[in-house]
């Protein structure tokens, strides 16, 4: 159910159905010469969609923002902070809490270390807070990677607007994809931070974007959708009944 086109009346029946929701967090970030800068967003909202097509469940909006570190140099790049993130994410849970949600699922398809941080300091104050509350963080992004080393992409260390994500946004929607980039890893100066990002991977890729396929991308979403589809099930039986 997507909750932002239902009605307060549809909501209401819904809890009856299931009280499980599941919150996406994007990004607005560089992703290479040909991804649009909405690509980690249309992924997870794409899972989102497809999870709850199987199964009852609440998709709320989307965050659009993300903390993006190692790409903020980079042409498009919007980057929120991670309090900001923390914040937000907190703040739908206790609302959606408040109306009878137990269950919250917190997907990222933006798989930023600090912004997972995020995400999960987000998580234990909101289980800390409400007694009957059930979170799970989620890096949905790195679901595609497992399932993509398990026999799916080529590119073993595929990061960022490579194999994986370039071939999921063809499934998605080939017009989203602007040509390809080319084959590119980060050369970040660890354990040093980079004042400047931009030189450590011009392009901003982290892969092989020229081996992705529309195919690889559709099994990638049938794998992750059925991961999703999973969890909102376990979480189902976690939370106590109305
Ligand atoms: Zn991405």
């Amino acid at each position: 159910m997507n909750l932002a086109e239902l009605t307060m009346a549809e909501f209401e029946a819904g809890l009856a159905r299931t009280r499980t929701a599941i919150v996406p967090f994007g990004s607005v970030e560089e992703h290479g010469l040909h991804l649009p800068l909405g690509t980690d967003t249309f992924q997870i909202v794409e899972v989102a969609r497809r999870a709850a097509l199987e199964v009852p469940v609440f998709v709320a909006p989307p965050l659009h923002y993300g903390y993006c570190r190692s790409t903020r140099d980079h042409p498009g790049t919007l980057s929120l902070s991670p309090e900001t993130v923390r914040r937000v994410a907190f703040d739908v849970g206790e609302s959606l809490y408040r109306h009878g949600v137990r269950g919250l699922i917190l997907a990222s398809g933006h798989a930023g270390g600090l912004h997972m941080s995020a995400l999960e300091e987000a998580g234990e104050r909101l289980v800390e807070a409400f007694a009957e509350s059930e979170v799970a963080v989620v890096c949905e992004y790195r679901w595609a990677q497992e399932e993509g080393l398990a026999g799916v992409v080529e590119t073993g260390d595929d990061g960022h607007a490579g194999e994986i994500e370039t071939s999921r946004i063809l499934a998605l929607d080939r017009a989203l994809v602007k040509g390809t980039s080319p084959e590119e890893y980060p050369r970040l100066p660890r354990p040093f931070v980079a004042r400047h990002k931009r030189p450590c991977w011009p392009g901003g890729v982290w892969g092989d974007p020229g081996k992705a396929t529309p195919e690889k991308g559709e099994v990638l979403f049938t794998r992750c959708v059925a991961r999703m589809v999973a969890l909102v099930r376990e979480m189902e039986a976690r939370i106590a009944p109305a």
